[in-house]
């Protein structure tokens, strides 16, 4: 038996996570803003810390896995609040969770993305880069400029920047070297309250129906928590700093062109120095 930690536990991808876990005889540490074990919001510094320490009071120290589901999306209406739960409330419970992940000598962390943050054009790079510098005034600050749409791109910045901070993170050698997996999974549209409360707003509804997916429709909760299963299984011990996109097509429709992508001439110095910097 494993023990795992879920966030957003009480809703939508991250239940159907927690009830697959807690179905196949693991143990599962839930937090939530309501409905959970752990009763943490995550959206202030002062509920990311009390999140931290209960959970790792509660494991004993040592985690087999970490599921970061909490999340808002941009029907809250709230830009900071998006950008602190989406982000702040990802990036702080794991690096306060990492010792305890390391401990497992074979733990897997999945992160929620979003295909939003490939498909929602001219989000400003300026935002991306406060959230990863740990500045989310910065990154609020930026996106005032877009008035009522702002809650729109601090979802869209929040998970373009929480993708990079996976990829970053998970290949340096407290995580990787310590036998942990770090990976995200970037859903399209899947039909949880989080979209339910999106297509309850007739102008947000009309927006989501018209925006394309190949397959149609929207994704199960219960086949993406399979995805997320599947990425803390054994299965996965080779995936590592990975974003796997389960969106229907969209990111593709959009994208197809755009990566992967070699590596351009202008960019080979920095490729070289990678190369050196690496330490077998
Ligand atoms: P959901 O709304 O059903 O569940 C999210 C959970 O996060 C809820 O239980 C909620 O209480 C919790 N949460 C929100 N604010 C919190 C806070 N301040 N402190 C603690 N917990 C808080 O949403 P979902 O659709 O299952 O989304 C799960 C993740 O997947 C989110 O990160 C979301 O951005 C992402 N995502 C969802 C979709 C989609 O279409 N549903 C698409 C792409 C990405």
């Amino acid at each position: 038996m494993s023990t795992y930690v879920v966030t957003g536990a009480a809703s939508g991808m991250g239940r159907a996570v927690a009830e697959k876990l807690a179905a196949a005889g693991h143990s599962v540490i839930d937090v939530d803003i309501v409905d959970a074990t752990v009763m943490a919001d995550l959206s202030t510094p002062a509920g990311r810390r009390r999140a931290a320490t209960e959970v790792l009071e509660r494991c004993d120290g040592r985690l087999d896995g970490a599921v970061m589901a909490a999340g808002l999306g941009p029907a809250s209406g709230r830009t900071r609040l998006i950008a602190e739960v989406n982000f702040f409330g990802v990036t702080e419970l794991l690096d306060a969770w990492r010792p305890a992940l390391a401990a497992a000598g074979n733990a897997k962390a999945v992160v929620f993305s979003s295909n939003s943050s490939t498909t929602v054009p001219m989000v400003p790079g300026r935002a991306v880069r406060g959230f990863l510098a740990g500045d989310v005034d910065k990154a609020v600050g930026t996106l005032r400029i877009f008035g009522k749409q702002a809650p729109t791109f601090a979802y869209a910045a929040s998970k373009i920047a929480i993708s990079r901070w996976v990829r970053r993170t998970a290949v340096l050698p407290e995580w990787a070297g310590a036998g942990i997996r770090l990976n995200a999974i970037a859903p399209g549209a899947v039909l949880t309250p989080l979209l339910e409360k999106q297509l309850a707003t007739p102008a947000e509804a009309k927006q989501i129906k018209r925006f394309p997916v190949p397959i149609g429709g929207f994704g199960d909760p219960s086949h993406l928590a399979d995805w997320v299963v599947f990425m803390l299984s054994e299965s996965a011990d080779f995936l590592c700093g990975s974003v796997v996109f389960v969106d229907g097509g969209s990111d593709a429709w959009f994208r197809a062109d755009d990566w992967p992508r070699g590596v351009p001439a202008r960019r080979l110095r920095g490729y070289l120095r990678r190369m050196r910097e690496f330490r077998h």
